[in-house]
């Protein structure tokens, strides 16, 4: 098989030079590769309907025999149409193809095809245009479809890749160790390839898919191990391994249990061998600031610098405030960074980074730039990973000598899902709210009751709070422009002489900034916003979060959205609003209003909507998956996390048995330029 990843496509038989380029394009450079190319979905030729039952308009398989050789008639210039009849012994069916001079040949008067179309016409007179055929008995159960591209069709890619199948050697050497085929009922690599793309039945290709799909998450899982290895180094940064007890003493409040638990295992991490690589992952409003807030404390205390990367203005500008306040009576000096600050400021930050005198800086990607150099940076923390994909993670890293690691997300995953997205971390839970948070109420009502709505707002705005409107969502426009400023006129309209906020993100940072902080310190009363306010935002006096459109959004996102409120000592409120009739939709919106919990939802989400939704147009960071399905596939890829977990510990990965493994670990990172995989 490997030496099938060395082989040109070009010199495969039925492609050559001209096609070539094609073949590279869908990503199969090499024989190998296109024998990896695997079908995107299947066309079912085992059942045919007799030509009377086809329905009109849809697509059948008919079986059906050539009453008479093709006629050929010349249209015009350059169109040729062949004609046929064929039968199926109670009615006949006409057949057109366009300018396909082999049609007379290939189609003989008294054999018999099946024919795959659409079948227009009458109930009298049936026809088909230009149907795939095959002949009867050559024809498989299933035929694979191939994501065909402009000058290949998928036939000719079913063909390239026959060919491809009959070079590989009558015993193809397997990636798996056979421990492993045994221990997990996987059938051979061989057997494999030829049962995805030529499946000889269903039932096959469920063995097959099941097999290449197992070994695609191990070797993605043990890539991501590798990594994790690969980056033991020694610990540069040594902390002792104690509790940062003087800091929660300055604290103006208890630590939570799960804090408690989530700042000691990253402490011990710190202690240790090796730096610390970890993930904090806790739902809106669990706290996660104070946990990094503490760690900086205590990586700061030996004299060692942190920096916290977040991936918007507004997010980091609300940290910066945040970690300002919790580090304030510890006399820790704080600054912002980023791209929106003023190139005076910048150089004086840049100074003091560099000898020291700032020993916390929050920022943006601004913190990556050429002239940000640390004098000792010991620890380097990141919000809402997932925006920053695994190379950005590094990038800051590279900053310091081998510092610790953080990664906070406050987007709830799974915990299979997380294993795979942050595999290469170890990860901590805040599954506990801190106390006296009451419980949002969440209401779903239709647009008719809108008005309804916006007096329960003014009441709450009568008593001094404030609330947020999330503007209806426009399909295809991302800048959700227009709607915000119509939807912010209604507004307006409707609350006569109360400071209205708008918020979308075609605005400028600064002006972004300005419009929060307006809210944030009462200026404005309501804040009309597209989801730009979905991450981090705090405004503790915001009690209302009315959501226009609520069914266009995944739960997690409804979930961040509605963990805008609820941050004070006040009774809050979320509004869904929706004019969806649709059962799955209300049914889904339903399940949100009577769940609060961030993980609960997650599940949810992800089971029906799938990853690529879950994520929505996140980057997670991950090489492609080509036939795996983050979601769907859940099973199995906790069989391959276990068995990731043994090989790597068992040792076996390393042995003579695992070389085909490692080469197809080192081919799946190799391709996505990941960071180097250490085997
Ligand atoms: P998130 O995890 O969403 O980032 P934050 O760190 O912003 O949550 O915390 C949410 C709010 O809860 C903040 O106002 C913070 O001051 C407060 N808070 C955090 N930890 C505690 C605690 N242990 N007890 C009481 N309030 C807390
Ligand atoms: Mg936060």
């Amino acid at each position: 098989m490997s030496s099938l990843f060395e082989m040109d496509i070009q010199k495969l038989k039925g492609v050559g030079p001209k096609r070539a380029p094609l073949y590279r394009k869908l990503g199969a450079p090499t024989a190998g590769d296109l024998l990896r190319l695997y079908p995107r979905t299947y066309e079912d030729w085992s059942v045919q309907v007799p030509i009377a039952a086809a329905p009109l308009g849809e697509v059948s398989v008919i079986r059906g025999t050539v009453l008479h050789t093709p006629s050929e008639t010349r249209i015009r210039k350059g169109m040729t149409l062949y004609k046929l009849k064929v039968t199926d012994g109670d009615t006949d069916l006409a057949l057109t193809f366009f300018n396909n001079r082999y049609i007379p040949t290939l189609l003989r008067e008294g054999e018999t095809y099946l024919f795959r179309g659409k079948v227009t016409g009458t109930l009298l007179r049936r026809e088909m245009s230009s149907p795939e055929f095959l002949p009867e008995g050559k024809a498989l159960a299933v035929v694979p479809v191939y994501p065909a591209t402009a000058g290949l069709t998928s036939r000719m890619i079913s063909a390239a890749v026959r060919s491809a199948l009959e070079l590989l050697p009558q015993t193809v050497h397997d990636p798996l160790p056979q421990a492993v085929r045994e221990e997990h009922q996987l059938c051979h690599l061989g057997y494999a390839l030829e049962n995805i793309h030529f499946p000889r039945s269903s039932g096959d290709l469920d063995i097959a898919r099941r097999r290449l799909i197992f070994e695609e998450f191990l070797v993605l899982q043990l890539g991501l191990m590798a990594i994790k290895k690969g980056r033991r180094t020694r610990n540069a940064h040594p902390l002792p391994n104690r509790f940062p007890q003087e800091f929660e003493d300055l604290l103006p409040f208890r630590l939570t249990g799960a804090q408690r638990r989530a700042i000691g295992e990253s402490i011990a991490d710190m202690a240790g061998d090796s730096p610390m690589n970890r993930l904090i992952q806790g739902d809106v409003g669990s706290g996660k600031t104070a946990v990094a807030a503490a760690l900086c404390w205590a990586v700061i205390q030996t004299g060692a610098q942190a920096a916290l990367m977040a991936p918007t203005e507004i997010l980091a500008a609300q940290h910066y405030q945040s970690l300002s306040q919790l580090l304030e009576p510890a006399h820790i000096p704080v600054a912002l960074l980023t791209g929106s600050v003023k190139a005076a400021e910048k150089k004086k930050i840049y100074q003091a980074l560099a000898d020291g005198r700032i020993q916390l800086v929050i920022g943006t990607h601004a913190l990556l730039g050429d002239q940000v150099e640390f004098q000792n940076l010991g620890l380097v923390i990141t919000d809402e990973q997932h925006r920053f994909g695994v190379n950005q993670r590094s990038a800051l890293a590279q900053k310091g000598t081998s510092p610790h690691l953080l990664v906070m997300s406050a987007t709830p995953i799974p915990r299979t899902l997380a294993l795979m997205i942050y595999g290469d971390l170890d990860i901590s839970i805040l599954d506990e709210l801190p106390p006296g948070r009451q419980k949002i109420e969440t209401y779903l009502i239709d647009p008719a009751k809108r008005q309804r709505a916006f007096g329960y707002i003014q009441k709450h705005l009568d008593q001094g709070r404030q609330a947020y409107l999330i503007c209806p969502l426009i399909e295809e426009d991302d800048s959700g422009l227009e709607s915000v400023e119509e939807y912010a006129a209604l507004v307006r309209k409707s609350f006569p002489g109360t400071p209205v906020g708008v918020l979308h993100g075609k605005l400028k940072a600064q002006e972004k900034e300005a419009v929060m902080n307006a809210f944030s310190r009462g200026e404005t009363k309501l804040l009309v916003s597209t989801t730009v306010v979905e991450v981090g935002v705090d405004v503790p006096n915001a009690v209302i979060m009315l959501i226009e459109n609520a069914e266009r959004y995944g739960l997690s996102q409804l979930h961040q959205l509605r963990g805008r409120v609820g941050r004070g000592q006040y009774q809050s409120t979320c509004i869904l609003v929706t004019p969806a009739q649709n059962q799955e939709t209300l049914k889904r919106l339903k399940l949100f209003r009577d769940t609060s919990d961030g993980f609960q939802i997650a599940d949810a989400d992800l089971k029906l909507r799938g990853p690529g939704d879950f994520f929505g147009s996140r980057q997670h960071g991950l090489p492609q998956l080509k036939i795996a399905d983050l979601s769907g596939d859940l099973e199995v890829l906790r069989q391959a996390q276990a068995c990731a977990k043994e090989l790597f510990s068992s040792g076996l990965l390393e042995s003579r048995e695992a070389a085909g493994l490692r080469g197809e670990i080192r081919r799946l990172f190799h391709k996505t330029g990941g960071e180097g995989v250490v085997l």
